[in-house]
């Protein structure tokens, strides 16, 4: 069995919280209901009982039991809240209550061939144990219910009772293998909502690669329907989260998931990994010229022209208003280079805003390259890629410069 997702303690609290009302409810109910028949005597106490502990303190238990239940479970939510958090024992003190006074009940009221009451009514503990708080406290829940079953029985034959032992055990094996089902169905849609949770988390932080296997589903069912759900929309998703509308490049967070997957491979391959930072020269004069509409087409035509320039592998995004970024994996100085001065060239060669205008407008490039050495190295590329673009914006824009350790020797080439 694999592992089911671990609960976290607020989760954990949050459930108690809100199990306590509906405990504290039912064992009112059930100990007025027991108190008030066998004060109108219509509810006989168990033999059992009434030999082992006497008439008297039986019925006393009658009531004390619900009562005390209740006040442990009043204390343990208002522990829960001080804390804002609950661990397993916390569960597992609560499952081990409703075991107890399930037990106690049907040693007070019940005769020895109606024990297996207990069990039935063990079995919504287990459940709900099981599906809130998890398999390993439903697994203790199970063994502890067998447990105060057999006692209860070894009772009842050590006071007089006649307990038929043979079906003692067959009931207990039938119980124990329905519940130990239950669990397991119940844990295999646990560790499937978990992997669904896990896409989700992906998908929140932008990493839409995950898709749910179906294929995995030998009986489709709810979760199956929501993970193909999901799987339908991936695409899209992925397309709105990471993909800038206007340029039709990767925006901001699309480039840094780009960016870090990147960076892992090349580490991992010892390919060198370089970047461009392409800034539009005087764009405010466009704007300023022909307006912020015709200036959003211009960037429009600059994504698509960017984009052409680059190769398949290449990430070109959109990284601010008129800054665009292209990370070239597996590209030495050289090829780096070779790409800048294809994109200059390809600037100057168009005009953009056509049919309403057109706009020459030339583009100013900084490139850093480099082999990824350690974790430092993203910031580094981006902080020359950077200094290599302002060294270009001062020489004169319209020119591509490379990064280099020592300024007097980066290259400038027009
Ligand atoms: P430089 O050559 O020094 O880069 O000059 P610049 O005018 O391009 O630089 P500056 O940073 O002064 O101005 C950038 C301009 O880009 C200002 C801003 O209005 C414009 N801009 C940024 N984002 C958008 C956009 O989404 N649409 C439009 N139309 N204009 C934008
Ligand atoms: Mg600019
Ligand atoms: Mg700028």
């Amino acid at each position: 069995m694999q592992d089911e997702p671990t609960r976290s303690p607020t989760t954990t609290a949050d459930v108690l919280g809100w199990q306590t009302n509906y405990r504290i409810a039912l064992a009112l109910l059930a100990g007025a209901v027991t108190v008030g028949l066998r004060t109108l005597g219509s509810l006989n106490l168990s033999p059992v009982a009434d030999r082992v502990v006497g008439t008297e303190l039986a019925e006393w238990f009658l009531g004390l039991v619900p009562v005390g239940y209740a006040l442990l479970v009043i204390g343990i939510r208002a522990w829960v809240q001080r804390q804002r958090a609950a661990g397993q024992t916390l569960s597992t003190l609560m499952a081990v209550a409703d075991l107890a006074v399930v037990f106690w009940l049907v040693f007070l009221l019940a005769r020895v061939e109606q024990y297996h009451l207990g069990l039935l009514l063990a079995l919504f503990s287990l459940q709900l144990t099981h599906v809130y708080f998890g398999r390993a406290p439903a697994l203790l829940t199970l063994v502890a219910t067998a447990t105060a079953y057999l006692l209860l029985n070894d009772l009842a034959d050590r006071h007089g009772a006649t307990v038929v032992w043979g079906e003692v055990f067959i009931t207990l094996a039938v119980f124990g293998v329905g519940a130990l089902l239950v669990t397991r169905v119940q844990s295999h849609l646990h560790e499937r909502l978990g992997t669904l949770v896990q896409i989700f988390e992906r998908a929140q932080e932008g990493d839409f690669s995950g898709s749910y296997d179906v294929s995995a589903d030998a009986r489709p069912d709810a979760i199956t329907a929501v993970g193909r759900a999901y799987n339908r929309m991936r695409t899209e998703l992925a397309s709105i989260v990471l993909t800038d509308p206007l340029s039709g490049c990767f925006n901001r967070r699309g480039f840094e998931q780009q960016y870090r997957r990147e960076l892992a491979r090349a580490a991992r391959t010892q390919t060198p990994l370089a970047l461009l930072a392409i800034d539009l020269d005087h764009f405010k004069q466009v704007n300023d010229t022909h307006g912020h509409l015709v200036g959003d087409q211009v960037i429009a035509g600059v994504g698509e022209l960017l984009r052409a320039s680059a190769r398949q592998d290449d990430v070109v995004a959109r990284t601010g208003g008129e800054e665009f970024t292209i990370l070239a994996p597996n590209t030495g100085m050289d090829g780096a280079l070779q790409l800048a001065q294809r994109v200059v060239e390809a600037f100057r060669r168009r005009s953009f805003g056509e049919p309403t205008a057109r706009i020459p407008v030339t583009v100013s490039i900084g490139v850093a390259s480099d082999a990824v050495r350690d974790d430092g190295m993203g910031e580094a590329l981006r902080a020359r890629a950077d200094e290599a673009l302002y060294a270009a914006k001062r020489m004169g824009r319209d020119r591509v410069i490379t990064w280099s350790p020592d300024p007097a020797r980066a290259a400038f080439p027009r």
